[in-house]
């Protein structure tokens, strides 16, 4: 499962703390067939529901804020869990932005149509 660690603080707006792991394409497809909603690893208690949320992203000196990305988010701890496709696009956008010498950028998270996945069984 893929965990960009990107909690909201809903009374400030701030966003509190970011840990992102790259995404494989081994492992992009892992959600795709399951239920949506999941148990959170967090505090063992919520249950996931769909929504938006924002994530950073820091790579050396460049950051990036991403708003309103689709994720699923805990409704106990508000921890949020963000697709594995999205979470790939994400570091795709944050590489081009990063590339054009840009060191901090906010950026509103555009839906494209899904990566298409091998259905199983
Ligand atoms: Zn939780």
């Amino acid at each position: 499962m893929f965990h960009v660690v990107a909690t909201l603080n809903r009374d400030t707006g701030n966003i509190i703390v970011i840990t992102a792991y790259e995404p494989d394409d081994e492992h992009l497809c892992f959600r795709k067939n399951q239920k949506a909603i999941m148990k959170c690893v967090m505090c063992k208690r919520g249950e996931t529901k769909p929504g938006v949320t924002s994530v950073l992203l820091t790579r050396d000196d460049f950051t990036l804020v991403m708003r309103d990305v689709p994720a699923e988010i805990c409704e106990i701890c508000s921890e949020d869990y963000i697709d594995g496709g999205v979470a790939k696009r994400l570091y795709h956008l944050a590489d081009e932005i990063q590339h054009q010498g840009t060191l901090i950028d906010v950026r509103k998270y555009q839906t494209t149509p899904e990566v298409s996945c091998p259905v199983e069984g």
